[in-house]
């Protein structure tokens, strides 16, 4: 008999041809995950274990933010054989209502579930005088799980994971991330979907704080267990935001800001093959998030852009970043650059043809140049 951790996952069962490739995909995540854990991996028919480890809740907290799982139970192992497993459930010990829930994968175990259900159940009421079956709503679930490999994993919790598709570098994608609440929230999202993403901050110092830069650091940090991100991508839009200011409308402001965003992130994803832009923005949150201002910033996108919040209400949007434990980074009150400058009655119906007029006022081309040619860019892997 041994202690192992079960590992169980969903969505990638229905991958039909590619179910190789996602099973392999995510015993490579999972082995990434626990790369400083003291554990074997094993891979096993629709199933994943841990075995021979230390630290087991730290393995398993790490586990829960690997996409693709389902969920994870602490379980003992023991040979598919009829003798041993009634054994082993003669030593449980219950004093509250409980049912036994047998899943035969292995179709050569002799005994059907249900049958077998009823044997260990008797077993049970037998060293146990005031434990009671209750099928439908019981307190405790012992799970007796008889795999095709020979061995049955019996348990009692499952902790649920995020689900969804593994990460994959093939499926990359660049995160703008700002210092606010949306967007490592959406950075998440699209991990869940398998999108792995590097992220992209831009700053206006000394108009924004050195304290609200490492605000974002912390952010990126925080987030890259989920969304996979190795280097972070950080330009300054000071010069930028000086000239549209003396130049330009001032009530374009944002939506020029917003359109040069884009304009660099399209230079990141052809220099370094990323193949989507991903933002926070959320339809109708603030003028920059309205269908035009959002069809003008996509008239200037190369690559699709991505915004999985966009339906989300703010409340939705906080409960999961509560949840992922980036809100209360997010709520440090520093500036952003986009609240720099930031013009009284920003424009909520923004024109492409406006924006495009306004932009011919400065020197835009060399200005994104020379953004692209100072932007730090940090290897987050050695970034403590
Ligand atoms: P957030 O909470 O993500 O800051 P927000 O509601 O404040 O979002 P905006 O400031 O309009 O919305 O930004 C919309 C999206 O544009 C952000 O979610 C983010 O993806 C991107 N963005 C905004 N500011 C920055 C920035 N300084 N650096 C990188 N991306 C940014
Ligand atoms: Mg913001």
């Amino acid at each position: 008999m041994n202690n192992v951790i079960l590992i169980r996952f969903n969505e990638i069962h229905l991958k039909g041809g590619n179910k190789k490739y996602f099973i392999k995909l995510l015993h490579n995540n999972i082995k990434t995950a626990l790369k400083n854990n003291i554990c074997k991996i094993e891979s096993i028919q629709n199933r994943f274990i841990v075995r021979d480890y230390e630290n087991e809740d730290e393995i398993i907290s790490k586990l829960k933010c690997v996409f693709g799982i389902h969920s994870i139970s602490k379980a003992v192992e023991i040979k598919n054989d009829i003798k041993q497993i009634c054994d082993y459930i003669s030593t449980i010990k219950i004093d509250t209502t409980f049912k036994c829930d047998v899943n035969r994968a292995d179709k050569s175990f002799s005994i059907k579930s249900n049958e077998f259900e009823a044997d260990l159940g008797e077993i049970i009421l037998k060293n146990n005088s005031r434990a009671k079956v209750d099928i439908h709503n019981p307190k405790t679930t012992i799970h007796i799980d008889i795999r095709e490999n020979g061995y049955t994993f019996i348990f009692y919790d499952i902790i649920y994971a995020y689900s969804g598709l593994p990460l994959d570098e093939k499926r990359n994608g660049l995160l703008l991330l700002s210092g606010g609440i949306d967007s490592p929230v959406a950075g998440f999202a699209m991990a869940k979907r398998g999108l792995r993403q590097d992220v992209l901050h831009f700053d206006s110092f000394p108009y924004t704080s050195p304290q609200a830069k490492e605000k974002v650091i912390t952010l990126a940090k925080k987030i890259r267990k989920f969304i996979g991100a190795k280097y972070m991508y950080i330009c300054s839009m000071t010069k930028l935001q000086e000239e549209f200011h003396v130049n330009c409308k001032t009530e374009y402001a944002i939506n020029l800001l917003r359109r040069s965003m884009i304009r660099i992130a399209n230079i990141l994803c052809e220099k370094f093959k990323y193949k989507t832009i991903i933002t926070g923005e959320s339809l109708g949150q603030v003028a920059s998030q309205t269908i035009e201002s959002l069809t003008s910033t996509n008239a200037v996108a190369k690559f699709p852009v991505l915004r999985p919040l966009i339906s989300f209400n703010k409340e939705e949007i906080i409960k999961i970043a509560k949840d992922i434990e980036t809100y209360d980074t997010s709520i440090l009150p520093y500036e952003d650059c986009c609240t720099v400058f930031l013009p009284r009655n920003p424009v909520i119906k923004p024109k492409i043809e406006e924006a495009e007029k306004e932009e011919k006022k400065v020197d835009l081309e060399n200005l994104i140049k020379l953004i692209i040619l100072n932007m730090e860019v940090f290897d987050l892997d050695n970034k403590s």
